[in-house]
């Protein structure tokens, strides 16, 4: 059973509420897990405020914060292999995932973040006002709730705390309900690196919970990634206040593969790209466009590589693909594969179950689809490949940009003013040109249109979690 922590202490919920957390690789239950109710959630916002201000927080210099987060990512290292596996069990991804991507990210974002606290300056300003100096402040934002999905749990986490922390927030984390485990244990570990009680709280609970935290007036800034759907209800929730709001929401990335492109490349990195986590990441590559002097052999190239690959436990060394989320998940995935079907698109391999108790989808590719049907436009968030193909290229940023999303997009060329023209003519955060979507601590990470408001990662999560604040002196005597 783990807790809630508020103010410094663990403890249970108030209402001694519990839910509980699945192994999506055996479909049995790991542990039972506090769940906050809006007592818990009035309780941690009050002590998130009373640190935002406790002068063990708020007047410790920039350099100790510093240490504090840079001694989080020497923690993170240390117990590296739990954690690791940990989210293995929790989030069903391979072992070799959570080890290489997810704690070594976990542990890099705490560290560049730890860089930023010296860093954060204003500016003087040359206002035209004679004998006034002005300058500007960054002050933090506030009590920040930091709400995450399911898909990448310790690393997303990380991606809200490091930087909210190094700007002097003080922080509530809800993570999602199907993968609460690891952000338990980094708050552990961050409550053992020393920052003051109150400055980082956990509540672990469902949507309820969320909404609780989401729609509380004691709350200044909701940093939230997850579905557009909850996005959007995160944007009234946040009205009465008029909170702050980062949100990092749904895609549907379109990867363009040109007729120059070296096919054998486009499918190593397009497998990946779209394959990677089973699919269920916010930039998949999940709509395929591609020249119709290429599409056969791209379409049987990608199939062959995604047929090779094997779908298992993560905690099997030999797993590529590790199961779904959830049940609910995977069938929701298969309704987007029979509904491909119903629309008339070609099944090359795949669509259906895989063997075992868990969450196992095999591998799905569809040639022959088309702009409006359903699978190339909607967000499916499992292992599902729909290949359509262009004649025109002048066509292919339309037909990218047709869709609500804009978080990212993948181009695949050997030609330098293909790749660096369509680059400028797609809407969304983050162009791939000739890889696979990687996000790094020290770059813009976030979405255009109804992938989201606001940027993560970089100089830009500093402008996310401060205010500017002008400050004006007149010189003159008065
Ligand atoms: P979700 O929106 O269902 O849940 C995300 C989090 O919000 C969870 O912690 C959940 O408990 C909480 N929540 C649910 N309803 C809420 C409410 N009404 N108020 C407040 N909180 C609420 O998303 P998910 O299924 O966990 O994650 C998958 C989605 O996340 C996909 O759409 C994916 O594209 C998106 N995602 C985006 C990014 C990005 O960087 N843009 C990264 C990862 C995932």
């Amino acid at each position: 059973m783990t807790g809630l922590y508020i103010g410094g202490a663990w403890g249970p919920a108030a209402d001694g509420a519990t839910f509980a957390t699945l192994d999506p690789a055996e479909a049995t239950v790991i542990t039972e897990c506090a769940e906050a109710g809006p007592a818990d959630v009035d309780r941690a916002v009050a002590a998130a405020r009373a640190a935002l201000d406790d002068p063990a927080w708020a007047e410790l210099p920039a350099a100790a914060r510093a240490r504090l987060l840079w001694k989080v990512a020497d923690l993170v290292e240390e117990h590296a292999d739990e954690l690791a596996e940990l989210e293995t069990r929790d989030n069903g991804q391979p072992l070799a995932v959570a080890r290489n991507v997810t704690v070594p990210g976990t542990a890099e974002h705490f560290r560049y973040f730890a860089g930023w606290c010296t860093k954060i300056e204003g500016s003087v300003l040359p206002v035209s006002y004679p004998d006034t100096l002005h300058y500007t402040r960054r002050e933090p934002v506030g009590v920040c709730a930091l709400i995450t999905p399911w898909n990448f749990p310790l690393m997303i986490a990380a991606w809200k705390l490091a930087p909210a922390l190094a700007c002097g927030n003080t922080v509530i984390v809800k993570p999602a309900e199907q993968t609460p485990l690891t952000t338990v244990r980094l708050v552990e570990l961050m409550a053992l690196a020393g920052f003051p009680p109150g400055v980082v709280n956990l509540l672990t609970g469902g949507p309820e919970t969320g909404a609780a935290l989401a729609g509380h007036a004691g709350v200044d800034k909701i940093s939230f990634t997850g579905s557009t759907s909850v996005g959007r209800s995160l944007v009234h929730a946040s009205a009465d206040n008029l909170k702050r709001l980062t949100l990092e929401l749904g895609g549907k990335t379109p990867s363009i593969i040109a007729a120059d492109a070296d096919i054998d490349a486009a499918v190593a990195g397009n497998v990946q790209g779209a394959l990677f986590n089973s699919g269920q990441v916010c930039a998949a590559y999940s709509r395929f466009y591609v020249d119709r002097k290429r599409a056969d052999e791209f379409t049987s190239k990608m199939a062959a590589a995604a047929d090779a690959l094997k779908v298992g436990p993560g905690l099997d060394p030999a797993t590529d693909l590790g199961p779904l989320i959830s049940e609910d998940h995977l069938m929701a995935v298969d309704a987007h594969v029979r509904s491909a079907l119903y629309d008339g698109a070609q099944l090359v391999t795949g669509g259906r179950r895989a063997e075992g108790p868990g969450f196992f989808y095999r591998p799905t590719v569809f040639a022959e689809v088309t702009d409006a049907m359903a699978v190339a436009r909607e967000e499916v968030f499992g292992p599902v490949i729909p290949v359509l193909a262009y004649d025109d290229p002048d066509e292919i940023a339309g037909r990218a940009n047709g869709l609500e999303y804009g978080l990212a997009a993948s181009i695949w060329t050997n030609d330098l003013s293909t790749a660096h023209r369509l680059a400028a003519r797609i809407r969304a955060g983050a162009v791939f040109i000739n890889m696979i979507h990687v996000p790094d601590a020290a770059t813009t990470w976030g979405g255009y249109k109804a992938s989201g408001w606001g940027r993560e990662m970089g100089p830009y999560a500093i402008d996310a979690y401060t205010e500017v604040k002008g400050v004006w002196t007149h010189l003159g005597r008065v």
